[in-house]
């Protein structure tokens, strides 16, 4: 059969720690993926922002390319003010059928003019394939902008293609300064973006240099962690972070402190659990004891009341012959009706001390008087029964404010102890001394000892040692020693225990002497 403590203990790990632990593991493994999701949101996040910065700058140049068929001057106007008006267009080159025009900046010297509209020109038939595909585009009514290869560093190239009329189509060359554009155009949209959370910086590919960012941040700081290509300038990259803390470190600090929490959140349970099994498990033990006690108590009493029973009928009966063995009858039955009232006192001080109901009368008393009265009271019952007494009185009366009646009960319940548990010697002997703060009452019989496991509890109530023949043999209420320690406490003092199994016991009571 199961003991019930191990049952509880099964109960409150199935009901409690398990559930918890389980819940624990699938949390622990749940966080990693988590994390992947939180991650991947994250990534998406980065990757829609730069998506949108680019969209811009394609939303930039195509604004141009619609000004020139929407805006009210004609096209020519129209260009010249583009050109004016935007600092990152070097230029625009518009080719038909019949002529080739180029509007420039207007600080650009004539002989440069000169070698940009060759260069334009060369740019235009080096990406004829391009352009026609740009002008099939716009047949279907579909605008479109082209990047056109063009070696000039710093400069990007780009065509569009517009109806003239129903017949005939023209072809727009756009010149930019592409770091103009980038500072120009999409500066104020990158830091619109970015606001507060991001850094976000333009980076020259060939280069692997940042030529634009929307903060300046020292290297240490810089941990890009997504990088796409602007789709109208190839030769360039975008760049993103977070500012502080990345998603991943918030995550991570996140998921360090929820495995944590699930880790402390656990051993508090355990904890809990353990506290809880411990509490039922005394409470248990505690409930055994006071049945035990109960019955040991009816044991101790039965045999003083059956022996004074039998004494006084047979007086009763008239039956003795002689006076003497009449007196011997009589002392019998006061010696056994002294044991029960002692035993009476003891479990009524006793209840007294647990409902804390107990009171101390402290006075200044001789000790050694009241260890003599006791051996007065006793020593000749106890020579009666074969026992060797022993007194060494205090040499020098210490000065105690003692409650007498009580110091008497803790002495006398020693020395019942030291009559019970005496094995074979009976010799029992009470010594007194002092040093410089206590003052010492040894009680110390040479019998069947006390083990080391067993010393610390016997000043528990109820607590009896079950091992060893004349341990189980002897009867007790396992309250006596409790008795004595509430005693000590109360007069702040202590008692302590020295015993082996070979040498018998010796019990000390310390007063403390200011
Ligand atoms: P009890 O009524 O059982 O004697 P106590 O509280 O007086 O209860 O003592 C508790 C236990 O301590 C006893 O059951 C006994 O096992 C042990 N004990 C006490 N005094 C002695 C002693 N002098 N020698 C050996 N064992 C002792």
């Amino acid at each position: 059969m199961i003991k019930p403590g191990l049952k509880i203990g099964i109960l409150l790990t199935l009901i409690l720690v398990l559930p918890s632990l389980f819940f624990s593991a699938y949390e622990i493994s749940n966080i990693n993926q988590n994390e992947a999701v939180i991650d991947s949101v994250y990534s998406s996040q980065l990757e829609s922002i730069l998506f949108s910065v680019n969209q811009y700058s394609d939303d930039v140049i195509s604004g141009w390319a619609n000004q020139l068929d929407k805006g009210k001057y004609g096209v020519e106007t129209e260009i010249k003010l583009l050109v004016s008006k935007n600092y990152s267009i070097d230029a625009f080159f518009l080719i038909d059928s019949l002529k080739h025009q180029l509007f420039a900046k207007e600080k650009i010297p004539e002989d440069s003019i000169t070698i940009l509209k060759r260069n334009l020109e060369n740019a235009f038939t080096n990406n004829a394939g391009n352009i026609e595909r740009l002008q099939e585009y716009i047949k279907s009514g579909y605008q479109k902008i082209g990047v056109l290869d063009f070696n000039r560093k710093g400069k990007s190239l780009f065509a569009f293609a517009r109806t003239v009329d129903s017949l005939s189509v023209e072809t727009l060359l756009l010149l930019v300064d592409t770091e103009k554009f980038i500072k120009e155009n999409l500066g104020p949209k990158i830091q619109g973006i970015a606001q507060d959370q991001f850094f976000i910086s333009v980076i020259d590919k060939k280069l692997n240099t940042e030529i634009y960012s929307n903060v300046v941040f020292d290297e240490g700081e810089k941990n890009i962690q997504q990088r796409r290509q602007i789709w109208l300038f190839p030769a360039y990259d975008l760049g993103i972070q977070m500012k502080g803390n990345t998603i991943e470190d918030l995550v991570r600090e996140r998921t360090n402190t929820n495995i944590i929490m699930l880790i402390v959140m656990d051993l508090i349970l355990l904890l809990g659990a353990w506290l809880v099994y411990r509490n039922i498990r005394q409470q248990m033990k505690l409930t055994q004891l006071k049945s035990d006690f109960i019955s040991n108590v009816s044991h101790e009493i039965r045999t003083p009341l059956a022996l004074i029973n039998m004494y006084s009928e047979t007086l009763e009966m008239g039956r003795l012959p002689s006076e003497e063995k009449k007196k011997e009858y009589y002392k019998v039955i006061n010696t056994e009706a002294n044991r029960l009232s002692n035993m009476v006192n003891n479990i009524l001080n006793f209840s007294k001390i647990e409902s804390g109901k107990r009171e101390y009368h402290f006075k200044e008393a001789d000790i050694n008087d009241e260890i003599e009265t006791i051996l007065e009271n006793y020593g000749q019952h106890l020579h009666k029964k074969g026992f060797e007494i022993k007194f060494e009185a205090f040499d020098e009366l210490p000065k105690l404010i003692i409650d007498k009646e009580a110091v008497s009960e803790a002495i006398i319940n020693l020395i019942d102890n030291a009559v019970k548990y005496c094995g074979e010697t009976r010799r029992i002997e009470i010594k007194c001394h002092t040093d410089l703060e206590f003052a010492y009452i040894n009680v110390i019989d040479f019998g069947i000892g006390i083990s080391k496991k067993d010393q610390p509890l016997i000043f528990d109530k109820f607590y009896r040692v079950s091992s060893g023949d004349l341990a189980n043999k002897v009867k007790g209420s396992g309250i006596g020693l409790s008795i004595v320690k509430h005693i000590m406490d109360a007069h702040n003092g202590q008692i302590t225990v020295q015993s082996s199994k070979e040498g018998g016991t010796c019990f000390t009571l310390s007063f403390p002497l200011r």
